[in-house]
């Protein structure tokens, strides 16, 4: 036995460079203040490991508890026990669910489960969720029966990292709802609401190298129930799409699938007009030196999309038009523009792409060829027609390309929601959001800026709905007030979008004339550098700034902050800035989730190798900590972790009892009374109603007193 209660076991976690934790057995009893534990490992090495007193290392929880499939069950809470217990769960018994309290983790298998079966949904559909083994069906089971018993709106917020498994678990939710509110009668609603998704995909995902299907654009879909909750309808809001891309891929990355399958389909007859050839032969789809996706067929693909927009009530008319600007943004990126001096730029009138270009979208050639190489600058007194360098004209070309494929990308959306509109009252909704997680690489822009400030968004309104649930467990167990200690990071959002915050003033310098990016970066300095603890200036860099996130710092780029700002921003009015598109939509979001019941849903990306059932515990580590999931785990440490029915203490501890105490009539009581015997610490656990609430280590020490009673 080792001293006290925390080394009254000898099996504990130690830290380790390959696996981020390795199982070691404490070999020699520990003294208190000693600075070496002598231990042995799993191979048999003896070690003596140097230790902080301060801090020792994590304890093991007991066989019984591992391979729980609620985290926030485990009896020690910490990152090792975290990981070792969805380990066990992915790679010894192929479970890629398990549940962390409200949130289910849902690790990519990269292999196709025989777990999606209509007869699957069937045995979730009716059952509580913690009856069945974690699924994305029971959190779909879970959101639908909440909607049907309190008529209230509810959503699903899937996040992760990319490629981590996001898009095809939302889908997963959409066809349980349509599978199981499938009605006779109607016209095939159901399968319209699901024909979105391959429509959205062929323009909104795209091939990178971290996903072969990557969606580069946030999206709400909001699914509609009548009063009998039948689905009546969808309706979606996209967010943040990437537009670079259509002008730029990197290495091995493609530009938006919907460009290939139209290339891929260049020679049909009906597409002549297009006057496309096959994706080597423009400069938007060849850049990433990689046209072909492995295993996928993009003529067949085509046929699909075509398929899909015809079964949307999209007709023939529609999708050529459609087609005729995909066309022309290709056509586009292959005008060619030469350098005349240095000062100036032309395109000749013989530019065969620039005609078709003008062919497609019935534009005068000679006007487009004069404003792609000129601009306007009207101030006060005058206008003023200045020409532009070949540079600056490639980027007014290219710029034109984004404008008019995201016009093009929010006009499809519109029309699939049309399309996605019935007859009937909507009485209830269904939101499924599908957005990318908080992100950090080794250059930061302005679109990680963007998906991580909606993250700390996201997180804050997490953090608030755990915390209100746990109170409701409280009352509802007549369990005096608790405090819990939760982490708040209105600090952060308040840096970011409070008066004279970070976009306050990149608004601000956007409206400047000269306004540029290190002028507002210098802004920035002044304002928080050693006035913010969230803030950073980097030693070594005048051109980038650190925010601490929840999740963890990210040193962001400056440069394009300001353009990327006013692409988002259609009028140059102040009071229209201040509300610029992109957060007016995200604010939107976030009080269209606030009233909703929201139930979580975290992907991870287990390996980047995307090999099936492979377990990469460092990258797991990684995004375990950037999803939140280690939050809550710590805020459940400090809670009462473990919650067990009178019925089942009484049922797995009866051995601990002795025969005076059995011999009371009163079950609950028997337990109380055993309890209070077994740990003499009072605030180790509180009696509830139906449960008893224990703190961390205590089921761990219960089940060691078990143990050796057997
Ligand atoms: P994200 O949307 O998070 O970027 P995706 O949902 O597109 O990621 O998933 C990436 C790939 O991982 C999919 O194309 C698929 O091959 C695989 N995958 C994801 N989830 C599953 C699953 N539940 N079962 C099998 N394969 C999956
Ligand atoms: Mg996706």
């Amino acid at each position: 036995a080792l001293v006290g209660q925390r080394y009254l076991y000898n099996r504990v976690w130690i830290p380790d460079n390959e696996e981020v934790w390795q199982s070691a057995e404490i070999t020699k009893n520990y003294k208190a203040g000693d600075r070496f534990l002598l231990v042995q490992l799993e191979d048999g090495t003896e070690l003596s490991y140097p230790v902080d007193p301060a801090a020792l290392p994590p304890l093991r929880n007991p066989d019984i508890l591992v391979g729980e499939n609620d985290l926030t069950a485990l009896s020690y809470l910490h990152e090792p026990a975290v990981l070792h217990n969805l380990k066990i769960r992915f790679v010894e018994s192929k479970l890629i669910y398990t549940y962390s309290g409200i949130i289910l983790v849902a690790i990519n298998p990269y292999k196709q489960l025989p777990i999606y079966g209509d007869a699957i949904i069937h045995a979730y559909s009716g059952q509580n969720m913690g009856d069945m083994d974690p699924h994305i069906f029971a959190v779909a089971e879970e959101a639908y029966k909440q909607m049907a018993r309190n008529n209230k709106n509810q959503s699903i917020i899937v996040s992760g990292e990319s490629g981590a498994g996001k898009t095809v678990s939302a889908r997963y939710t959409m066809r349980y709802f349509a599978t199981v509110s499938k009605s006779s009668s109607k016209a095939h609603v159901e399968d319209k609401v699901l024909a979105s998704n391959p429509i959205t995909e062929a323009v909104g995902n795209a091939k990178t190298t971290r996903n072969d299907n990557s969606s580069r654009f946030g999206k709400y879909t909001e699914i509609s129930f009548d009063r009998s909750y039948q689905i009546i309808g969808a309706n979606m809001r996209t967010y943040l799409l990437e537009k670079s891309r259509v002008v730029f891929q990197s290495e091995n990355e493609r530009n938006y699938h919907i460009f290939y399958q139209l290339c891929a389909s260049a020679m049909q007859p009906e597409y002549a007009h297009l006057k496309l050839g096959s994706a080597e032969e423009f400069n938007y789809t060849r850049m990433g030196g990689s046209t072909v996706i492995e295993g996928v067929d993009d003529r067949a693909n085509m046929v699909e999309t075509q398929k899909t927009f015809a079964l949307l009530g999209l007709k023939g008319d529609f999708q050529m038009d459609v087609f005729k600007m995909l066309a022309a943004i290709l056509h586009l990126g292959n005008v060619e523009i030469a350098a005349v001096g240095d000062e100036r730029s032309s395109i000749s009138s013989e530019d065969k792409h620039l005609s078709i270009f003008c062919e497609l979208l019935d534009l005068n050639c000679d006007k487009m060829a004069r404003w792609l190489c000129h601009r306007k600058i009207v101030t006060t007194s005058e206008t003023v027609i200045k020409p532009m360098t070949r540079a600056q004209a490639a980027n007014a070309r290219d710029a034109l390309a984004k404008k008019i494929y995201s016009h093009l990308f929010d006009f499809i959306v519109e029309r699939i929601n049309q399309a996605l509109q019935f007859p009937g009252k909507q009485h209830t909704f269904i939101g499924v959001l599908d957005i990318y997680g908080f992100e950090t690489f080794d250059v930061n822009s302005f679109e990680q800026f963007c998906i991580n400030y909606a993250n700390e968004k996201l997180q804050q309104q997490f953090n608030l709905h755990v915390f209100k649930l746990e109170q409701e467990e409280y009352m509802k167990e007549d369990i005096p007030w608790t405090l819990i200690d939760f982490y708040d990071n209105q600090p952060v959002i308040d840096l970011i979008e409070a008066k004279m915050g970070i976009l306050e003033l990149l608004d601000e310098e956007c409206l400047l004339p000269h306004g540029k990016d290190e002028n507002w970066l210098q802004k920035l300095y002044n304002n928080f550098v050693n006035k913010n603890a969230l803030f950073e200036k980097p030693r070594m860099s005048n051109t980038s700034f650190i925010i601490q996130h929840f999740a963890d710092k990210v040193e962001y780029k400056c440069e394009g902050f300001l353009e990327k700002n006013r692409d988002t921003v259609h009028e140059v009015l102040v009071e229209i800035l201040k509300e610029s598109k992109f957060r007016n939509s995200l604010s939107l979001l976030m009080v269209t989730l606030n009233a909703t019941t929201p139930h979580y849903v975290r992907c991870i990306k287990p390996n980047d190798e995307k090999l099936p059932f492979e377990f990469d515990s460092k990258r797991v580590a990684q995004q375990l900590r950037a999803c939140g999931v280690l939050e809550t785990i710590r805020i459940s440490a400090q809670s009462y972790p473990s919650r067990w029915t009178y019925i089942e203490f009484f049922s797995r501890y009866s051995i601990l009892m002795t025969q005076q105490e059995l011999s009371l009539n009163d079950k609950k009581q028997i337990c109380k009374t055993v309890l209070q015997r077994l740990i003499q610490d009072h605030n180790q656990y509180q009696f509830g109603r139906t449960k008893i609430f224990f703190r961390a280590g205590q089921v761990a020490y219960l089940e060691k007193l078990r143990s050796d009673r057997l």
